[in-house]
């Protein structure tokens, strides 16, 4: 049954701007600070006081907007959402309704086969809310949040599994920190997100009625609530009956997805323009010179990177999303020209020890050029790639030059024929049941023999040379 439906997904995304103070009073956007000592009358909403735009909270929208193609409109207003609830005093939210800054836009994620550009319907500037804390004694109420400038992005419903929802996230948190508008920090709330599914019959052109899904703030999250919500969906259509436009929101206990409400309209919120607040005039020069202050983007980069450094898009992918380490391989590149080499080095050992040494730093405690000179140590031959292994784990406690180390340890590699025929002859004279073997037609029998050479040699045999010997004097005995 659930062959015959397809999901149709929309995200909205909230990301904390990381100006320094809110979005319409200079109160610290600090995180982090006790309770209720980064409010003023302004953001407390209290009757008689006037906001003021932070003109840094338009710049950095736009940044989000060019980043992410869309058009900037050059005459915008903002509105208020009326509703209540305890951690917005004032009784409304100062957004945009019709008029946002930014509209009609995309971005292009990775996925399997090729990229898909998701549309960003429109990208609009809004304050966020305090936070309530739910306690023991009671709920307390933190308004430190509020007033937080927010931009929300929200995207057209072009988004058809749970995958290509987690890919856009990424992808959408990856561009906002490359241009430095947001730190996206997910378990501090600057990165959340409500996702709208939908699911209908393959083929069919008409959207299914759409849940929402609030307040996500983790990736993972978001993935099983969009597979759980749109399996419900089609659970409740087979069964004939219809679904409910409402909120539900994710329960992690339960692994499930729970009614909240039932799904406000616009109208419910009577927006209406904010009358002390003015229109904002964006001028085509600042749209320019903004523009042209954007630094090179994740989707940039990476096709840079796949040209000049000839790699594959799944390297270049992991290069990008890692910005520390996409640095240094390109330094490295400045002293080395193997470059699949490089990335294979960076993306299993690297990584590995990465995650088990150094997770916070997410960077080699080595220089680029000390990285070049352990791959050239290989690549001449000098030491084996197992031997490699050895030394790059040494490169992280050692302040030595891989060289260095190789000289300390005795870890050259046997590269000298007289060298490896006498250690080949030894142990073929040691192993004869393995030879018999291998005479008697075992081929994998010569793969024991050449474990020996290695494991005599600790490792440091040169293993194409010592594999041409070895099988060389094996030859020798059959004729
Ligand atoms: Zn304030």
């Amino acid at each position: 049954m659930i062959n015959q439906y397809e999901m149709v997904i929309g995200l909205e995304i909230h990301a904390e701007l990381k100006t320094q103070s809110k979005i319409y009073c200079s109160c610290s956007t600090q995180f982090g600070s006790d309770p209720n000592t980064q409010c003023c009358p302004i953001c407390l909403g209290l009757p008689g006081t006037l906001p003021i735009l932070n003109e840094k909270v338009v710049e950095y929208a736009i940044r989000a907007g060019l980043a992410m193609n869309c058009s900037i409109a050059t005459k915008t207003k903002q509105d208020r959402k009326n509703y209540f609830y305890p951690d917005l005093p004032k009784g409304y939210q100062i957004s945009q309704y019709d008029q946002p800054l930014c509209y009609e836009g995309y971005v292009e994620i990775p996925l399997k086969k090729g990229t898909k550009k998701i549309g960003i319907q429109q990208i609009h500037i809004e304050e966020d809310a305090g936070k309530l804390i739910h306690t023991k004694e009671g709920t307390f109420i933190d308004y430190n949040r509020s007033g937080v400038p927010l931009i929300e992005i929200v995207s057209k419903p072009d988004l058809s599994s749970p995958q290509e929802a987690k890919q856009y996230l990424e992808r959408i948190r990856m561009i906002l920190l490359y241009i430095g508008v947001s730190d996206c920090k997910m378990n501090e709330g600057s990165l959340r997100c409500d996702i709208n599914v939908s699911v209908r019959k393959k083929g069919d052109i008409h959207y299914g009625e759409r849940t929402e899904i609030k307040n996500m703030n983790s990736f993972s999250y978001a993935v099983k609530a969009i597979e759980y919500e749109a399996k419900r969906q089609m659970q409740v259509l087979e069964e004939g009956k219809t679904i409910i436009k409402e909120t539900r929101r994710w329960d992690e206990k339960s692994q499930c997805t729970v009614p909240m409400r039932k799904k406000e309209e616009a109208e419910d919120y009577r927006y209406f323009p904010d009358p002390d607040l003015p229109y904002i005039y964006i001028s085509e020069e600042q749209i320019e010179r903004i523009k042209e202050s954007l630094p090179e983007l994740p989707n940039e980069k990476k096709q840079r990177l796949m040209s000049t450094y000839d790699i594959n898009g799944d390297d270049a992918e992991l290069l990008i999303a890692n910005p520390k380490i996409g640095q240094f391989f390109e330094e490295t590149m400045m002293y080395f020209s193997n470059s699949l080499m490089a990335v294979n080095w960076i993306m299993g050992e690297g990584f590995r020890l990465l995650a088990e040494k150094d997770k916070e730093t997410e960077i080699f405690p080595f220089t680029a050029m000390q990285f070049a000179e352990f791959l050239q140590l290989i690549e001449d031959e000098t030491i084996s790639n197992s031997i490699g292994k050895k030394v790059f784990e040494k490169m992280w406690n050692a302040e030595e030059s891989p060289s260095h180390i190789v000289e300390r340890y005795g870890w050259k590699q046997i590269s000298n024929p007289q060298e490896l025929e006498s250690i080949i002859h030894e142990v073929l004279s040691q192993n004869q049941k393995s030879v018999e073997d291998y005479l008697s037609g075992k081929k994998v029998a010569s793969k024991a023999l050449m474990g020996q050479v290695m494991k005599k040699t600790k490792g440091k045999a040169n293993p194409r040379k010592a594999n041409e010997i070895l099988k060389k004097r094996l030859k020798e005995k059959i004729s």
